[in-house]
């Protein structure tokens, strides 16, 4: 017994050693992960100033990187050099957090190389050349004290010329739309050199010696941002490439951007099964509505006319423009006091969302969005801004009104406040990683929010069938934009089609139509980020609900997947399925 004893105690004792080293050696290893990253966004910044200023670090807001070939090569090897250093980690040994990390800092080294290898936008999109928005954000920024911000812009612009010289140097058979962009977007953010440097200098300390040569060398920056706008709408481009960007490039990107599980081909195909069944499930309740809307009218033989003409009616229930924000106020304490009482999942009520009116810097795009503080400002604020409807004619104002009907709004208070963005966002500082918070998963973040939806919805929130016909109407505006991004660049999808896509089978204003097809040839991928999140999400919910049986909990499962951070929903299912 004696001698059993001992033996058990000394594999325990064994056990636990060896335990303890394998643990202490993980700390080790995350421990010098984390030194890891810190000194690879370092590294990030340093060749990536402009970057940088955007979330907040303006230790390189005087340097302006000139993008010639030296640039991108500095780039490619910043980026090998880093892929390098990860194969050093052995990815089972490291916390979930630092898992996750890893992998998204890998995919963001593999896209530098895309990028400049492949995608070459630096070559056939002329609006990538854009020095207005680095320095606007010096100007507007209140992070550092008037005087140095306006001599890191003095110094800053001592590269305008050389960078507009090789801007031109790089540019070959550039699309016509981004060529026409880049025209709009140079000429129109030239005035931060302009009136908006005048009056900041106007309000600084500066000598008078230091204001004249700040003014002389903005009149030098505006001569090269125009002489570049003047050059590109001179450009002989007889052979101009097309926006479409094709199948094999198109792939790569996705799977670059997304990082799904699934390819761009198989979310395409989910898509276009998704919309016909929005269509079947939208008819059911039309057809269920009609009397109700249209009493003895004679209904349609077309199903989407009919359901087009339930639509309309319904959405003439809506708030009017002075109510607009009030409105949205209003819905904020009631949807966190309804996710509290279906236990849908916890909200930490110790930083409440602010909503405000939509600042004037941001204006221009009406609706409503989550501003959130970035990584290097985490105490500040979130806002929930709210674009004004004044000055608006009563014409556009009543069709914008009627798009955000009553229905409409509150699904949209879902998306961008609770539980969809901001309650995502709560949850992701509650894992704070800077490599999360600046790469991000798009299809992860906007996902949750369109996930977010349809789950307030199944749990019953002001059940109705205008409520759910509304929402499909909703879905399928997120489920059409996979569709036409994927057959605008890989399937040759023209205008006319893309509008009939859009205008007749998910029923879309004619402006709203226009505005996405032109998104669409401006922009690759991002458009699918919506759907595909979604899709993900929900699909990992469903096979964990069939794994678990009686087990599973909601609460749980939205509780545990925010807790992992915005990485992308591939990795989360993976660790998820794991931890079973
Ligand atoms: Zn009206
Ligand atoms: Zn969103």
């Amino acid at each position: 017994m004696k001698k059993i004893g001992l033996s058990f105690f000394a594999v325990l004792l064994l056990i636990s050693c060896a335990k303890n080293a394998k643990s202490t050696q993980d700390g080790d290893l995350n421990k010098k992960f984390d030194n890891y990253k810190n000194n690879f966004i370092s590294a990030l910044w340093k060749i990536n100033p402009n970057w940088a200023s955007e979330v907040g670090f303006h230790k390189y807001d005087s340097i302006l990187i000139i993008p010639d070939a030296k640039a991108n090569q500095q780039k490619i090897d910043f980026a090998n050099s880093q892929l390098d250093s990860l194969k050093s980690y052995t990815i089972d040994q490291l916390s979930n957090n630092n898992k996750t990390d890893y992998y998204m800092i890998k995919n963001q080294l593999k896209g530098i190389i895309f990028n400049i290898k492949e995608l070459k936008l630096f070559q056939w999109n002329p609006s990538e050349y854009n020095v207005c928005g680095s320095f606007a954000e010096i100007l507007n920024g209140n992070y550092d004290s008037l005087e140095t911000r306006l001599r890191a812009f003095n110094t800053k612009m001592n590269g305008i010329p050389a960078y507009y010289e090789v801007a031109k140097k790089n540019i070959q058979n550039p699309t016509l739309e981004h060529t026409e962009l880049a025209i709009a977007q140079n000429l129109g953010g030239s005035s931060v050199f302009q009136d908006d440097l005048k009056n900041a200098l106007q309000k600084s300390k500066l000598s008078d010696a230091e204001k004249k040569q700040i003014l002389e060398k903005a009149t030098v920056s505006v001569k090269a941002i125009t002489d570049y706008a003047e050059w590109l709408k001179k450009l002989p481009n007889k052979t101009p490439r097309s926006f479409r960007l094709g199948s094999a490039l198109y792939a790569k990107k996705f799977d670059l951007n997304i990082q799904s599980g699934y390819t761009a081909d198989e979310i395409y195909q989910i898509a276009i099964n998704h919309k016909k069944d929005l269509h079947e499930k939208m008819f059911v309740l039309a057809d269920k509505l009609w009397e109700k809307y249209k009493g003895k009218a004679v209904k349609p033989a077309d199903k989407l006319e009919l359901i087009k003409q339930v639509i309309d009616e319904i959405s003439l229930k809506h708030t009017t423009p002075e109510k607009f924000q009030s409105e949205i106020e209003k819905q904020i304490p009631e949807l966190t006091a309804y996710v509290k009482a279906k236990d849908l999942l916890y909200i930490d009520p110790s930083k409440p969302l602010v909503v405000r009116k939509e600042p004037a810097y941001m204006a221009g795009v009406a609706g409503a969005s989550i501003s959130a503080p970035g990584p290097y400002d985490k105490n500040a604020n979130t806002y929930y801004n709210v674009g004004s409807l004044s000055g608006w004619t009563k014409e556009n104002a009543e069709s914008f009104l009627r798009e955000y009907n009553d229905y409409i709004l509150q699904i949209l208070n879902i998306h961008e406040a609770i539980p969809g963005h901001y309650t995502q966002l709560v949850y992701s500082n509650q894992s704070p990683s800077i490599i999360k918070s600046i790469f991000g998963n798009g299809a992860m973040v906007e996902g949750w929010a369109v996930y977010a939806e349809k789950m307030m919805l199944e749990s019953g929130y002001k059940n109705s069938d205008e409520m759910w016909l509304m929402y499909y109407k909703w879905n399928l505006r997120t489920t059409c934009n996979t569709i036409l991004d994927i057959s605008v660049h890989t399937k040759e999808m023209s205008k006319e089609d893309a509008i009939k896509l859009l205008t007749k089978e998910a029923f879309q204003q004619q402006a709203e139509a226009d505005g996405k097809w032109k998104r669409a040839t401006l922009s690759q991928v991002q458009l699918c980020s919506y759907f595909t999140g979604y899709t993900e999400i929900y699909n990992l919910r469903e096979e964990l609900k069939k794994k678990e049986g009686d087990k599973f909990n909601l609460k749980k499962f939205h509780e545990k997947f925010l807790s992992f951070g915005s990485a992308p929903v591939k990795y989360i299912k993976e660790l998820m399925l794991t931890e079973e």
